[in-house]
């Protein structure tokens, strides 16, 4: 019987393997913009990969879980990972190769030499992951000066590290175009995750109290009240009765993500949490 095949992208495992593949296709006039996760993938990853295909008519999708980004207590070791699954749904979205390097090809020697984020990497999501930003900033300069993409897409559910890359291609004059995408969420609205995966079906329920706080928020923000302490608490509210361990709920300015005290459109409103084990994050403008 003839069965239809599905022809897979290029899976590429060497850091030179992908010099040389990106390197061929750049001297050939095509344009290549990277998608870079750490697997496991779901409906927000490969909405980065249309993105990305609109910008260029090469795709790369990295897929490596980088140690770097992890502190000593995290959740490396059980990282959900099913690189099979992965090169299905990254093929079948139109990715042309997906680069998956070891750990030890990434990083062969002691890492000495690192991109500090500065001050906004240890607020937020830094306050409780110290030397994480560190980890990502360090780690996606080196997917891109492998890669050396035109254009590379990120997700603004995480919306501090899409910020603090664009900061890092400014201030290190990277040339690399960045491209933030919206967050994507389930039907009930919890927002897209790999780490949705740890949820057991009453921590599931719990989750949503992290979306059902920021559109309480929202909410309130559009009747009226701009004072952010008040917004804030009614966030708290929401998560406290919905069994969400709160890490931090602030609401920023857009174009800094410092704190303000009076909310506006340009405002955008970032949680984290812990459901059970499990670490959750989400974010909203403000602006309708
Ligand atoms: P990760 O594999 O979690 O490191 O995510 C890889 C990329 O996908 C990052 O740029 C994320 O911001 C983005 N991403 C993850 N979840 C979502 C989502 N629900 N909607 C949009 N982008 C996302």
């Amino acid at each position: 019987m003839a069965t239809e095949s599905v022809e897979a992208p290029g899976l590429i495992r060497g850091v030179g393997e992908m010099r040389r593949w990106s390197g061929q296709r750049r001297r050939a006039g095509h344009r290549i913009a990277l998608v870079p996760t750490m697997g496991f993938l779901h409906e927000g990853h490969l909405s980065l990969v249309d993105r990305a295909r609109d910008a260029a008519d090469m795709v790369v999708m990295s897929i490596f879980v980088n140690p770097a980004q992890f502190g000593p207590n995290e959740d490396l070791d059980r990282y959900p990972r099913d690189l099979e699954r992965d090169l299905r749904l990254a093929s079948d979205r139109g990715v042309d190769v997906v680069f998956a390097p070891s750990a030890g090809d990434m990083y062969p020697g002691e890492q000495t030499i690192w991109v500090e984020p500065g001050h906004l990497g240890a607020r937020l999501c830094g306050a409780n992951r110290p030397g994480h930003f560190r980890g990502v900033l360090t780690v996606v300069l080196k997917l891109f000066e492998i890669v050396r993409p035109d254009t590379a897409v990120f997700g603004r559910k995480d919306l501090q590290q899409a910020f603090l890359i664009r900061r890092m291609v400014e201030e290190l004059a990277v040339p690399v175009e960045v491209d933030v995408a919206p967050i994507v969420r389930e039907p009930d609205g919890l927002a897209m995750s790999s780490r949705n995966a740890y949820l057991d079906p009453e921590e599931r329920d719990r989750a949503l109290s992290l979306a059902r706080a920021l559109a309480a928020i929202r909410a309130a923000f559009d009747t009226g009240d701009t004072s952010a302490a008040s917004l804030v608490e009614r966030g708290r509210d929401v998560l406290e009765a919905g069994g969400a361990g709160i890490e931090y709920l602030e609401i920023v300015g857009a174009d800094d993500l410092e704190p303000v005290e009076r909310a506006s459109a340009d405002s955008v409103c970032l949680v984290a949490a812990r459901v059970g084990s499990t670490r959750l994050i989400d974010n909203t403008l403000l602006r309708v």
